[in-house]
């Protein structure tokens, strides 16, 4: 199985920092986006757990920093979650329309998109947990709803001894070994490789 390298992790300080001098850098952006809404429909969050570069930084470059706290449920929320979705996605829309199309100023739309988003992610990183800001990023969201039910994390009863290893491995901190929806799965298989008894399976 494919997974995450912390070299991916590159991309976000490449496109955050060096699109500062470079704009079209941020064109990156839509790279990203196009290549998560072509998976999710068919796995859902896999983009986020094995593909994504800013999870690859969260990972494996902020982890050492961060408190590792319990993300709270607040942060999992719709109530939260729409509204953020909407106010990025209108400010990137309205940005974009202001800069009449001059490639520089779009590619900067996007920079600076990724430089907030960065900025927050490292913020909540390291005061939660590495993995908070994916509890309500705008792209985990509409893979969420985009890829509903599939590829789901599959549960043996029979064979798990509730001995607690996979959940202590879930970087989204999800009830892992509860027969549950989780659709905030993103696909890691971390838990599947911790199990001492091959009770989880895709
Ligand atoms: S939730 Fe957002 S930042 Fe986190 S891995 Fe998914 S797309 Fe990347
Ligand atoms: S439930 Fe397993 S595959 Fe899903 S995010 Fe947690 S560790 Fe990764
Ligand atoms: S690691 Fe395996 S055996 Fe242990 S609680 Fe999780 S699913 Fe059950």
């Amino acid at each position: 199985m494919l997974k995450i390298t912390p070299y991916l992790g590159i991309m976000v300080l490449i496109v955050s920092l060096g699109g500062i001098f470079y704009p079209k850098l941020g064109y990156f952006l839509l790279l990203v986006f196009a290549t998560l809404m072509i998976i999710a429909p068919f796995r859902g969050r896999w983009f986020c757990g094995n593909l994504c570069p800013r999870g690859s930084f969260v990972d494996f470059w902020l982890s050492p920093l961060s408190r590792k706290l319990e993300i709270p449920s607040i942060l999992r929320s719709m109530w939260i979650r729409v509204p953020i979705f909407i106010v990025l996605m209108g400010f990137m829309v309205f940005r974009i329309v202001q800069t009449q199309g001059a490639v520089d100023k779009i590619g900067m739309v996007f920079v600076t998109i990724c430089l907030l988003t960065t900025s927050v992610a490292i913020l909540f990183g390291v005061a939660i947990a590495p993995r908070a800001w994916c509890s309500f990023c705008p792209m985990g969201t509409l893979q969420r709803v985009a890829g509903r039910g599939r590829y789901m994390l599959r549960v043996d009863k029979e064979k798990c001894i509730d001995c607690g290893k996979c959940q202590k491995v879930c970087p989204m901190q999800l009830p892992v070994n509860e027969i549950l929806d989780k659709p905030d799965c993103i696909k890691c298989a971390r838990c599947v490789e911790a199990c001492p008894k091959d009770a989880l399976s895709f």
